[in-house]
């Protein structure tokens, strides 16, 4: 039977937006801690689900012997640090925007998902940047870092999750150092289709996204 229904869905295609929210007291059951390689900075324990470490490691490692310098910025996020994101991007908003109340909220939330609605907190994502550029900015496409995965990320199961032309949709900023596993079959489906994760979900299982 295909999933019908958002639950109904395998783990590695867990949707999660501001319209699917985690509860706050969500948290995989199984994370794991990344192991010390190049693209670990010392002291920083990069936690993600059990699941994707060896894809995620083959592909750090390809990326590497291609001769880019990737380095994890962001991994697992528990709710309550997504949280603080969130208050700091909106004081943000505030401050240099001169926005108040909804509309510093809305501004904050094209760049800072709201706390429950970021896909970090599935332990499925990783911020991953260029040792020479750590910027998270649009800049950071330009990378040889970012060239190599948006080429080859679909290989090892991730996608960039928040396309430039897909924020509309997304309601999420481009992004060029967010990458989501989906698993190897649905990462090379979704490249193909040049669908966002919404998007395809839509088509492939006809669940409103
Ligand atoms: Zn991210």
């Amino acid at each position: 039977m295909p999933p019908t229904t958002l639950e109904d869905l395998p783990w590695n295609l867990r949707l999660v937006n501001r319209d699917h929210p985690l509860a706050a007291d969500f948290a995989p059951s199984n994370l794991a801690e990344l192991p010390d390689a190049s693209w670990v900075e010392p002291h920083v324990n990069h936690r993600v689900d059990a699941r994707i470490v060896e894809d995620l490691t083959a592909m750090l490692t390809a990326a590497e012997a291609a001769g880019t310098h990737p380095i994890i910025c962001s991994s697992f996020r528990t709710y309550d640090y997504q949280e603080n994101l969130f208050e700091n991007r909106i004081e943000r908003a505030e401050r240099e925007e001169h926005l108040e109340g909804t509309e510093a909220e809305e501004a904050a939330a094209f760049w800072v998902a709201p706390p429950g609605a970021s896909e970090h907190q599935t332990g499925l994502a990783v911020d991953i940047v260029d040792a020479d550029y750590l910027e998270l900015d649009e800049g950071q496409e330009e990378t040889a870092t970012q060239q190599w995965l948006m080429i080859h990320c679909a290989e090892y199961g991730f996608i960039l999750r928040y396309p430039t032309d897909k924020s509309a949709t997304t309601g999420i900023g481009y992004e060029p150092w967010h990458y989501r596993y989906v698993g190897k079959e649905a990462a090379s489906a979704i490249t193909q289709s040049s669908l966002c994760l919404e998007e395809w979900l839509v088509e492939t299982y006809h669940i409103q996204a």
